[in-house]
């Protein structure tokens, strides 16, 4: 594979673990984890790997400023400002929703990491991340602007390594599911999987959008990360993978089925999943797996996308109410 410009700070590679406890509760196919809550930067998470890539872009675009934005508990802000404070860079994060009068989890973390912080309502959000742009900009901030969840090219590239280093791992399986949200996870995983000839079924277990949008988004980036390895690929979004009945009550909702998967995964294998992203991609999996959706002798690879955090929120504190 082509390099692309990479700087080295992950903890790589992650550990790929045998669910076999969870496994013989359900009755279901052979599981398996890869770590990816263990890449490291404040607590670890998938945008860890993207942010390797698009850490070297902005360093060799003479970047002083890393600007992007998310929700108040996002996991790309945390890993973010961890990743600016790491290499000596200034860091705005434009947060959509209220200012919480105590800051809890990601938010403290952000904090504590020493982000800027901006406040908007949602549907400013573009509208403000494009003014804190411009503005800085012009103050000689040297920004650097961060989409999204990371989620151009040069991150989603990441999850192209990583398909990659699952494979030399020794590791292939027949299954791989996870939480898609911006859909770079997806988008890399899949352009890997094309360009490693890696054969098996990458399922996104959509977080907040229809499927037929995400499909259509996640081959249009798949196809473009292929573009970066300098290959050039038609991937038809009919091809892409996504299971959108899991959606609950909207994003950042957890639920009974959150909850549930939260516990299991805690009790049956000492494993911590997060309300938001892995807690619903896990209960989806249980649900298809009572639900004989894949084959007994199948292996089917759960990859932990991080979140960890996200655990202490107070908007979470039901969690700890005891039974
Ligand atoms: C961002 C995130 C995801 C979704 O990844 P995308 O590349 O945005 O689809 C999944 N899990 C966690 C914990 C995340 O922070």
């Amino acid at each position: 594979m082509r390099s692309i410009p990479r700087l080295r700070f992950a903890h790589l590679p992650t550990p790929v673990e045998s669910l076999s406890w969870l496994s013989d509760e359900l009755g279901g196919p052979q599981l398996l984890v890869k770590r990816d809550d263990l890449t490291g930067l404040a607590f670890g998470g998938n945008k860890t790997r993207k942010l390797e890539f698009l850490l070297a872009d902005a360093q060799s675009q003479g970047a002083r400023t890393l600007i992007t934005a998310g929700a108040v508990q996002s996991n790309h802000c945390r890993q973010t400002a961890a990743a600016a404070a790491r290499f000596g860079l200034e860091c705005i994060l434009v947060l959509a929703g209220e200012i919480p009068q105590v800051y809890t989890a990601n938010l403290l973390l952000d904090h504590l990491l020493g982000a800027n912080l901006v406040w908007c309502l949602l549907e400013e959000r573009d509208q403000t991340l494009q003014e804190i742009f411009t503005k800085s900009k012009e103050s000689g901030g040297q920004p650097y602007l961060i989409p999204y969840g990371g989620s151009n090219p040069v991150g989603a590239a990441a999850y192209a390594f990583a398909i990659k280093e699952m494979l030399d791992q020794g590791v292939n399986p027949d299954w791989i599911v996870f939480g898609t949200s911006s859909g770079g996870t997806q988008a890399g995983l899949v352009a890997g999987a094309r360009l490693m000839g890696y054969r098996g079924q990458i399922a996104g277990i959509s977080i907040d959008q229809p499927a037929l949008v995400l499909r259509e988004r996640i081959a249009r980036l798949a196809e473009e990360v292929i573009g970066l390895f300098g290959e050039k690929i038609y991937v038809s979004s009919e091809e892409i993978l996504v299971i959108d009945e899991y959606l609950g009550e909207g994003y950042g909702y957890m639920g009974e089925a959150e909850k549930e998967a939260i516990r299991l995964f805690a009790r049956f294998e000492g494993l911590l999943l997060d309300p938001v992203y892995t807690g619903r991609a896990a209960a989806g999996l249980i649900d298809m797996i009572r639900k004989r959706y894949f084959e007994r002798e199948a292996n089917v690879l759960f990859w932990h996308t991080g979140g960890g955090p996200a655990l202490f929120a107070d908007r979470y504190r039901e969690l700890g109410l005891s039974h």
